[in-house]
């Protein structure tokens, strides 16, 4: 069973984790995904988040982008775009049409773009990890036991666990319309105004049970995208109540109202929420501690604790881990740290 348990999207907790493989057993880490964000584009199922995991446990993430392999070559993306082109075909993205998006693979519902003018660049080796887990699942294993099976071939040493075996579908409702997550961040970089953010499918979602277990250690929420990397997992059955039962300490991807990187902002104030620290301490009531940067002005009626946040390599990542388990130990979690490894 794993002693420490995080909550990841594709880039702060990632950036995080490499920290805290240096203060535990890489074995006794249980890192679960979110899969909101998952896509199928051309009959292959793209799981980002988890794969930037997977990529950065086997050692070949590329580090600049936080997604796909360092050095992989694009040839079949850059093909596929000129063919588009060539054949008179405008930019994708190009979803599948209604009536497929609820046939064909279950786990791909209401995701499904076609493979015309890939719109997500996806590298030639990073394609061989989409064509191998749509085809293990196509055989009839599940998500989670897919994940195993590549975090082996990766040579991982901690536990990665996808939020669920069911479909959920993280599509963002804008003044231009429902789209996925991935047409709004990666093709239309945030522009549209967001309205709402719906999790799909997650009514009749459930954790898995290797969630489940995981969820019965001290959970770190990494500095995540409230919205759309914690929010699909918040919304399955059951979840925000094993995360009240056990310790969690949170990092807060803002400092006050600036966040690192990425949409967050955007997706905070178009689901109601304060874009700020104080607004991911709201999405979150069942965190027990935050860590928050020392140049952080706000202050939270729960226990905080303060350092820089910016995770710009290993030995910053490694300094906010070991604040994090202390902050988990002062809210009653048992976590041996083994120091430097
Ligand atoms: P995804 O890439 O959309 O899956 O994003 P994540 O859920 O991993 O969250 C990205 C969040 O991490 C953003 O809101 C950033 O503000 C935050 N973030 C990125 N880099 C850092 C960092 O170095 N320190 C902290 N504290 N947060 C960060």
């Amino acid at each position: 069973m794993s002693e420490l348990s995080l909550l990841a999207g594709g880039t702060g907790t990632p950036k995080l984790l490499s920290g805290v493989r240096r203060l535990l057993d890489p074995e006794t880490i249980a890192v679960v995904g979110n899969t909101g964000d998952d896509v199928e584009i051309g009959g292959h199922l793209v799981c980002p988040d988890l794969d930037t995991v997977l990529f950065d446990g086997g050692g070949v993430l590329d580090r600049e982008r936080w997604w796909g392999i360092d050095g992989d070559t694009t040839a079949t993306h850059d093909r596929l775009q000129e063919l588009a082109a060539e054949a008179g075909l405008g930019p994708g993205p190009r979803y599948l049409p209604p009536a497929a998006q609820t046939s064909g693979r279950r786990i791909a519902q209401h995701r499904r773009f076609s493979g015309v003018a890939e719109f997500m660049k996806i590298g030639d080796h990073d394609r061989a990890v989409h064509v191998t887990r749509t085809g293990l699942l196509d055989e009839g294993y599940s998500l989670t036991e897919v994940t195993r099976l590549l975090a082996d071939a990766f040579g991982l040493d901690i536990s990665l666990l996808p939020m669920s075996d069911d479909p959920v579908a993280s599509i963002v409702h804008t003044d231009e319309g429902p789209m996925h997550f991935q047409e709004f961040w990666v093709a239309r970089r945030a522009e549209p105004a967001v309205e709402n953010v719906e999790f799909r499918g997650a009514k009749r979602a459930t954790a898995t049970s290797a969630v489940r277990e995981a969820l019965s250690a001290p959970v770190i929420v990494g500095p995540s995208n409230p919205v759309t990397s914690v929010g699909p997992m918040a919304a399955l059955d059951g979840l925000t109540a094993a995360l009240t039962e056990t310790p969690v300490v949170a990092v807060s991807p803002f400092v006050g109202d600036e966040a690192f990187s990425g949409p967050a902002p955007e997706l905070m104030r178009g689901t109601g929420r304060d874009a700020s620290t104080a607004g991911v301490a709201e999405a979150y009531p069942w965190v027990d501690a935050f860590v928050l940067d020392e140049a952080d002005p706000t202050e939270l009626a729960r226990p905080t604790v303060r350092t820089d946040t910016h995770l710009g390599g290993p030995e910053d990542a490694e300094r906010v881990a070991r604040v994090a388990l202390t902050a988990l130990s002062e809210v009653g979690a048992e976590v041996a740290v083994e120091g430097e490894r």
